[in-house]
């Protein structure tokens, strides 16, 4: 039997704590999966955390108007997207090889009503 596989759902919802970060944006009176930008005054999807990106280009090229850079900037929510996979395939990589040479520590939560962690030291020392 073949799997269908799902379409990724995002839900990303606007927050308040957006509008002190980042001042050109604040909630939309639509959906809560939008945000208002102040700068261009339009709604920007934030459904999926990259879908942002789509933005940047005309947000760059309003508040740049005479950069050649702002005006060149093609990166919307496809290539971050392909950024982002490169990173994380380089950061995994390095991240990995760090790990075998370098002692750590990871904490786990013991339960859901308790807030006792439970710390384990990894060493690759004998
Ligand atoms: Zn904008």
């Amino acid at each position: 039997m073949t799997s269908i596989p799902r379409k990724k759902n995002y839900n990303q919802l606007f927050l308040e704590c957006y509008t002190k970060e980042f001042p050109c944006v604040t909630c939309s009176i639509n959906e809560s999966n939008y945000t208002f930008c102040l700068c261009c005054a339009c709604d920007i999807n934030i459904s999926s955390g990259v879908s942002m990106a789509d933005h940047a280009g005309p947000l760059f090229r309003k508040m740049f108007r005479k950069s050649e850079g702002a005006k060149k900037h093609g990166c919307g929510r496809t290539k971050t997207v392909a950024k982002i996979s490169e990173m994380a395939d380089e950061c995994q990589s390095y991240l990995a090889d760090m790990l075998k040479t370098t002692p750590f520590s990871v904490a786990t939560d013991g339960s859901s009503d308790e807030s006792t962690l439970y710390p384990k030291r990894f060493t690759n020392q004998k």
